[in-house]
């Protein structure tokens, strides 16, 4: 048998052979868009920690449809002791498919999610392969400080876990965003399921497995702005709802069935009321008031079936989750140095 195999052969043993790059042991996604200007410090920060590990890891480059010059930059950027890749995909799909994107390029052992604006501090991540190596397949990382994040942003997001939670059969972490790492069997299993619609976070739950949550300080963004806005975030907010219960159907059904046997009693007591006393003309106001109020119950109960109807439309279709323009990769320039 020979001992020298083709760099094209990704079976041969992946040490010391010429031109084959070392499987990693981590994988750090990140997915971005029209990031131009805190790229370049990002990625400075990022391989400051990735290059002191021990081990080899490799940073895989989503780019969202990116119109400014981010893709060049990325595309640009190299490191010591990892590789970095760069995913170009055809236009902006929105962070969720970004993110699943590169959980199916991603050929780590364990996986990193991280934004690249800075708000998620790349220096954390020593702590959360420790917690990894401890026996975590998930480790989410909190915020027990939203720097930089309007009030009516952190109340309204607080409200919106309370609620989620109530409804969703899933435990999904409060104040925990995207910023997490994921084990290698937890990533297959992400890139198992079909659906279309990915409220990550809820899915990130979702294998379940080990979990443990760490605490960091979330910074305010490094520049630039948030790609976000309130309607963004409803739409976000709304998948996250129909994604992951039913519940809002069944609490539909239950409001119409109140609101029936409502009308019932309040209809017994008007043909009693009319039988007993007569009934000059009156009742406008109440007639109003109940027709208002059964309409208003109908319509939203209607809205609430056309929010899971649109999903199941998406669903059907079987589109892709993105599509992609390009790959690109950068070896590490201390193996292209050892070979
Ligand atoms: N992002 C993306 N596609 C989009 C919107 C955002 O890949 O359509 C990236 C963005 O570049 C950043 C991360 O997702 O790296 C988080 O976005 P942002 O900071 O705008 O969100 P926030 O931190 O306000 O939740
Ligand atoms: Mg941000």
């Amino acid at each position: 048998m020979s001992l020298y195999y083709s760099p094209q052969d990704k079976k041969g043993p992946h040490t010391s052979l010429v031109s084959i790059a070392p499987i990693p042991t981590l994988s750090v996604i990140v997915p971005f868009f029209n990031e131009q200007e805190v790229l370049p410090e990002f990625h400075r920060r990022l391989t400051q920690v990735l290059d002191n590990l021990s081990f080899h890891s490799e940073i895989i480059y989503v780019d969202d449809g990116s119109s400014d010059q981010s893709l060049v930059l990325a595309r640009s950027f190299n490191a010591l002791n990892c590789q970095v890749r760069c995913i170009a995909l055809s236009r902006n799909f929105g962070k969720e498919s970004a993110m699943s994107a590169g959980l199916e390029h991603a050929k780590g052992e364990a996986v990193i999610l991280i934004d690249a604006d800075l708000q998620d501090p790349p220096e954390c991540i020593p702590d959360m392969l420790e917690a990894w190596r401890s026996g975590a397949d998930v480790v989410n990382m909190k915020r027990s400080t939203r720097h930089g994040e309007s009030w009516l942003k952190r109340t309204s997001a607080a409200m919106f876990y309370k609620l989620l939670n109530r409804l969703a059969a899933l435990d999904i972490p409060e104040n925990v965003g995207d910023f997490r790492l994921l084990s290698a069997r937890v990533v297959r299993h992400l890139n198992q399921l079909p659906e279309r619609n990915r409220y990550m976070k809820g899915l990130f739950s979702w294998p379940g497995f080990k979990q443990t949550t760490l605490t960091f300080e979330r910074d305010a963004r490094f520049c630039g702005e948030t790609k976000w806005n309130y309607f963004k975030l409803l739409g976000l907010a709304m998948d996250g709802l129909t994604s992951f219960s039913i519940r809002p159907l069944r609490l539909a059904t239950i409001a119409g069935a109140t609101t029936a046997s409502l009308a019932f009693i309040y209809g017994a007591w008007i043909v009693f009321k009319t039988l007993a006393y007569g009934d000059p003309v009156s009742g406008y106001p109440s007639m109003m008031v109940a027709m208002l109020a059964l309409a208003g119950v109908q319509l939203l109960a209607i809205g609430l079936l056309g929010e899971y109807i649109g999903r199941i439309f998406v669903e059907v279709k079987q589109r892709p989750l993105y599509l992609v323009d390009s790959v690109s990769e950068q070896q590490a320039s201390a193996s292209a140095i050892e070979t």
